[in-house]
């Protein structure tokens, strides 16, 4: 039988790269968009421009595949922007995969999205009543519609007048030959920093795109900034009022490279802070601590150090996990999670353990990780978990469930440590997530945990169905 690897989890969905001014543009489009593979592998794509029109690669899969030198060949150019997909918006298929190119009035244009719109749907239903014909399903098309409807004039003030009329979370690429434009949503969701490589310009999703290159980090692209990079350097443009910010916490806590900087903070060390914060809020007498690999990782550090608890690894992961796999007909115990993570007796047998991931989406999971790490001989199994329950679904760019499948939407702390059959279970704390961001906790969004939607109107209905009898 063939089995899908559906894994428990929050997805990140996309990740940008851009360069400007670089003999070899494609190549380290291409090293950038490897550096940033773990915010989705979908689909994968670069744009490249000499100065005249757009030459692009796109096709599904992973970057390593899709690249091949022949490809990187095709895409001659000083310019590119490069983009990696997995689906929010938009089915997964090779129309939706980035970046977008299309001719405009203007000449032409190259558009990669990081994020999500929440009003896309209507916008794209009024402008299809007007006769326009999408290409995708994708709401980056709606981006470039609102962009060919804009009154004739430079770009620079044709962008301001198409993205005031969108809501939502957008970090946007948009490659002209004559500029790279770098762009922000005015609350800044999703992250976008500038670095500088030689002679060259970058931008990327993630600081470990600029440290895969040598390239040196310059700042962040600021909430609702236009960043145009041209021959002329970098100039910005702040067409928006000014709006309060909401960075995406879960960057923090799972999407984000532990060794990216984001929004001053390196990101291993605020999940350290997590891990120590939640030893703090559920301490228990253990023998060992381990992650979750490796999600959890970070957060056991800390979780250890504070507790003064050993750090172990328990359980190691295969990181060479395909989407499928063939299930023998007889079966074998814990089969699918064991494909990816494997229990080491030796570490666990007769031992006390706390198991430390970064989240619980579904549940289903964590269930078979507890069932499995006791069957490797574990005394007694404490599941620590490093943010608080996710009750609520997220419409900023993140794939997630809906409401009902999360599993904290309907079932207390309690109830969830019986469906896991944990010894105990323990979520840090919204003010203990917040805090370890080390900065003001009101500059994040936290609609995931909270239904605190602050941007568009989003409305879930209270989830009645229960997934088990608790
Ligand atoms: S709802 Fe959650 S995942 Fe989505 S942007 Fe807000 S914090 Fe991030």
């Amino acid at each position: 039988m063939s089995v899908t690897w559906r894994d428990d989890r929050f997805h990140d969905e996309c990740g940008l790269f851009g360069i400007w001014n670089h003999p070899e543009a494609a190549n380290v489009a291409y090293l950038g968009l490897y550096a940033l593979q773990h915010r989705g592998q979908e689909s994968a794509g670069i744009a490249a421009t000499d100065g005249t029109g757009f030459h692009t690669e796109k096709h599904m899969g992973w970057v390593a595949d899709v690249f091949s030198p022949e490809r990187l060949r095709r895409l001659p150019g000083h310019r590119a922007i490069g983009h990696v997909r997995y689906s929010t918006a938009g089915s997964s298929n090779l129309r939706n995969a980035q970046p977008i190119t299309a001719t405009t009035a203007r000449g032409p244009i190259a558009i990669a999205h990081n994020g999500n719109l929440t009003n896309a749907d209507a916008l794209r239903k009024d402008m299809e009543r007007d006769g326009a014909i999408f290409q995708s399903s994708s709401d980056t098309e709606v981006i470039l519609h609102l962009l060919a409807r804009a009154p004739a004039g430079p770009l620079e003030e044709q962008l301001p007048h198409a993205l005031r009329q969108i809501t939502g979370a957008y970090s946007l690429l948009i490659l002209t030959p004559e500029a790279l434009y770098a762009i922000r949503d005015p609350n800044g969701f999703r992250p976008l920093t500038l670095g500088r490589l030689g002679d060259a310009w970058v931008v990327a999703s993630e600081t470990c795109a600029l440290d895969l290159m040598e390239a040196r980090f310059e700042r962040d692209v600021e909430p609702g900034e236009i960043l145009v990079i041209s021959d002329a350097g970098p100039r910005s443009i702040r067409p928006f009022p000014p709006s309060e910010r909401l960075h995406c916490v879960f960057e923090y806590v799972y999407f984000a490279r532990p060794d990216s900087v984001l929004w001053g903070r390196n990101v291993h060390t605020v999940r350290k802070v997590m891990g120590r914060q939640l030893a703090r809020e559920h301490p228990v007498a253990a023998d060992i601590v381990i992650p979750v690999p490796d999600s959890g990782t970070s957060a056991a550090l800390g979780y250890s150090e504070e507790a003064g608890t050993p750090y172990e690894m328990g359980l190691i992961r295969n990181h060479y996990v395909g989407r499928t796999f063939i299930e023998p007909k007889q079966g074998i115990r814990h089969f699918g999670v064991k494909v990816k993570l494997n229990p080491m007796r030796e570490m666990l047998e007769g031992r006390r353990v706390v198991v430390v991931d970064d989240s619980i989406v579904r549940g289903t999971t964590s269930r078979k990780i507890v069932k499995m790490v006791r069957s490797a001989g574990a005394s007694a199994v404490h599941v620590r978990i490093s943010s608080p329950p996710i009750q609520w679904p997220c419409y900023y760019g993140i794939d997630t469930p809906t409401r009902k499948e999360l599993i904290a939407s309907s079932h207390h702390v309690e109830e969830i440590r019986r469906y896991l059959a944990a010894d105990s279970l323990g979520y840090l704390s919204l003010d203990g997530m917040l805090k370890a961001t080390g900065s003001d906790p009101a500059s994040y969004c936290h609609a995931c945990f909270t239904g605190d939607y602050r941007v568009g109107l989003v409305q879930e209905p209270t989830p009645q169905l229960r997934l088990f009898d608790a």
